[in-house]
């Protein structure tokens, strides 16, 4: 067949990633039918899978880092984007020791690789299988968390104890070469993957301005920018447009042309990128709470499309940006060298920062709700006593029991509820890396306990449904947002005792009490109707 009717999709041009070698074993050099192979041990898969999981739940690229210490250079961030960007630097630094997981939500395990034509394993267990080994490993030796559950029926579900299934995808490749991208993606952030079947209607700039500013906006905080975002124009499929996505946000194609060609190839759209960065530093929401650095970077990719349609992707790489690439050449084993010194990015001398309002928290909620009455939304606080933590399956049971005729625990009533789900208790800490999960997952539940007398004070990550608002300014209520992201900080420097209050047998969806230390809130919805996200994006 004449070699003009092929050409790659996504010609990425020569890979410049800077590669540590982990090691020479389980890579033979042999020869099949006369041509020359290399044959790949499934212990050299389960290696690099295990070492790819480990690194990239404590390590940051360089350069994300370097995009976080920008922020602080720069004078023109807002206060709430750098006191942001400075945690993320800490909590960077504190993750560094491989103790504590950057994230709390270690993510689910992705793996996407291209097996070259001249690459070989020749042996019993299937690559998808020696990968899940060392995934399996990194998960329950290190201080991760397990997110994954298994359907038993339609409506039942368990943990699977070992955040296994992965989701691996291994297609074919050229040469004698195995090239990998491991992703560790939270539920946050993949949660803010968007499909929108559009038409020809779209491809003009007045109407796709509007169309990605609207649809940025709603992105919102609850992937805890700042973000890496990727957006795709065209795909073949609705499914190729979102794994393009994905692979756009993790930085994977970052070098493919700047234009397209007859054939058809992806290209990025370097004028977009900047006009729709610029587009992000408007939207207002900024690195969480207000500002300007809503995004670390944008990336605009066009694929070809069906005459008939035209899918558009749009998906983030959150604050914990876990992406990492790994190689397997007749040279070794090889993995993406991240960043083991995070501490430089750190300013120095140390930034000293206006401190959050105290809030003492063991006192009458009464009390505690007066004193969030006298304080604006955007208010930077610094939280001291017990919370209540509890997530969507706790706050589902807690639900049954008003169905049955119940009542809300007491304790639910007297406490504010910290929406989260702690990583392992690493072996000498109080508590594991314990940052917020996304507040909207509970949003349903709050008129009704709120009437009840619970959820009161509420603390997690993101923005609220409209009815969380107006529950508010009936009830009386406040919404405090937590940073999303640096939740190795958290862990270590804010909670200082974790017990088991019921369904100990859910494990991180369990109801725990907590013990908090200058943990760090901002007021977002007030009791009398206020929403600062509103308030931001108008
Ligand atoms: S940084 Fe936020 S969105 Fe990302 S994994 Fe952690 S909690 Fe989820």
């Amino acid at each position: 067949m004449p070699s003009f009717f092929y050409q790659p999709l996504f010609p990425v041009g020569p890979d410049t990633t800077v590669y540590r070698k982990l090691s020479d074993e389980g890579v033979e050099k042999g020869e099949i039918f006369g041509k020359p192979v290399i044959r790949v041990a499934p212990e050299a898969l389960t290696l690099l899978a295990r070492e790819a999981f480990s690194d990239v739940s404590f390590l940051y690229r360089t350069r994300h880092l370097e995009q976080l210490r920008h922020i602080l250079d720069d004078p023109e961030a807002s206060k709430n984007d750098t006191y942001v960007a400075l945690e993320m630097l800490k909590n960077a630094v504190i993750a560094s020791e491989k103790i504590f997981p950057m994230c709390q939500d270690t993510g689910t395990a992705t793996v996407v690789a291209k097996k070259g034509s001249q690459v070989y394993s020749g042996t019993d267990v299937s690559d998808e299988e020696a990968i899940s080994q060392g995934i399996f490993e990194t998960y329950t030796e290190k201080n991760l968390r397990y997110s994954q559950l298994a359907p038993l029926s339609l409506f039942e579900e368990k943990n699977t104890g070992c955040n296994l299934p992965a989701q691996i995808d291994i297609q074919n490749g050229s040469g004698a070469s195995y090239d990998f991208l491991f992703i560790a993606k939270g539920g946050g952030s993949a949660n803010k993957s968007f499909l929108f079947q559009e038409t020809k209607a779209i491809l003009n700039r007045q109407s796709l301005l509007p169309f990605l500013k609207d649809k940025i906006t709603a992105i919102g905080t609850s992937a805890c920018p700042p973000y890496h975002l990727a957006i795709v124009i065209g795909g073949t499929s609705a499914e190729a447009t979102l794994k393009t996505v994905k692979l756009a946000s993790a930085g994977y194609l970052d070098n493919l042309p700047e234009k397209g060609n007859a054939y058809g190839h992806a290209f990025r759209d370097r004028d977009m990128e900047k006009e729709v960065f610029q587009m992000t530093r408007e939207v207002g929401l900024g690195a969480q709470f207000g500002g300007k650095y809503f995004c670390h970077d944008v990336r605009v990719i066009r694929l070809p499309r069906h005459g008939a349609s035209c899918p558009v992707g749009i998906g983030v790489s959150c604050s914990a940006d876990r992406n990492i690439k790994g190689k397997i050449t007749e040279e070794g084993v090889f993995l993406e060298q991240l960043e083991n010194e995070p501490a430089r990015f750190l300013p120095d001398p140390p930034a000293t920062d206006e401190p959050g309002v105290a809030i003492d928290l063991n006192r009458s909620m009464g009390d505690l709700l007066a004193e969030l009455s006298g304080h604006p939304v955007g208010t930077r606080l610094s939280l001291s006593g017990e919370i209540i933590v509890a997530r969507d399956i706790a706050h589902a049971k807690l639900a049954e029991e008003l169905e049955k005729g119940g009542d809300l625990p007491d304790y639910f009533k007297n406490h504010m509820v910290y929406y989260a789900g702690p990583a392992k208790t690493p072996e000498g800490h109080a508590s594991g890396s314990f940052g917020p999960t996304t507040a909207g997952r509970m949003d349903p539940y709050v008129p009704t306990f709120q009437k009840l007398g619970g959820s009161r004070i509420m603390l997690a990550k993101g923005n609220r449904a409209d009815k969380v608002r107006v529950s508010c300014k009936e009830n009386g209520g406040f919404y405090l947002g937590s940073i999303g992201g640096p939740a190795a900080r958290l862990g270590r420097d804010c909670i200082t005792k974790v017990t088991v209050l019921a369904y100990e047998e859910l494990g991180m969806e369990a109801i725990f009490k907590i013990t908090v230390k200058d943990f760090p809130a901002f007021i977002i919805i007030d009791d009398k109707g206020n929403d600062f996200y509103q308030q931001a994006i108008m």
